[in-house]
């Protein structure tokens, strides 16, 4: 178990509310994310949201995918590759008879897809809390070379 002190504890508790990952407190304390997940734990710290996967975005991408069902459904199982038109949505939907089927709603002004597909397809990238690069650390040659 890691022997944390008052200090530790201090800084976990500011860092935790600056809102860094586990893993990186666990860096710059010199412990490990496990460590840092159980004292947050014993201490009772606010539970944070994984900014790498925000509820929202895994909410509003299981109902984007589930209203991309029900167009494909309603779709009497799209268009064929040879009656896809320049303006339609190019999202495989299955393959029927052989043929590989895809949307062929009438795409976005940008993009192959309609926009229930493009949903599915582009999520926006996570809201991130970055810290300042660490200087780089010498690698193992490196130290090798200075130790001989
Ligand atoms: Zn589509």
């Amino acid at each position: 178990m890691f022997p944390w002190t008052d200090e530790q504890i201090e800084t976990l508790k500011s860092l935790w509310a600056a809102g860094l990952s586990c893993k990186e407190i666990g860096r710059k304390l010199g412990c490990s994310k496990n460590a840092v997940v159980g004292k947050a734990h014993r201490l009772k710290l606010q539970q944070r949201r994984n900014p790498n996967h925000p509820s929202h975005l895994i909410t509003a991408r299981l109902k984007a995918r589930e209203a991309a069902k029900q167009i494909a459904a309603a779709s009497a199982f799209g268009a064929s590759l040879l009656q896809l038109e320049p303006g339609m949505c190019r999202w495989p939907v299955g393959s029927e008879a052989g043929q590989h089927r895809f949307c062929g709603h009438a795409k976005r002004e940008e993009g192959p897809y309609c926009a229930a597909h493009a949903a599915i397809a582009y999520i926006p990238a996570p809201h991130r809390v970055r810290e300042p690069k660490e200087a780089p650390r010498p690698s193992a040659s490196a130290q090798w070379i200075e130790a001989a």
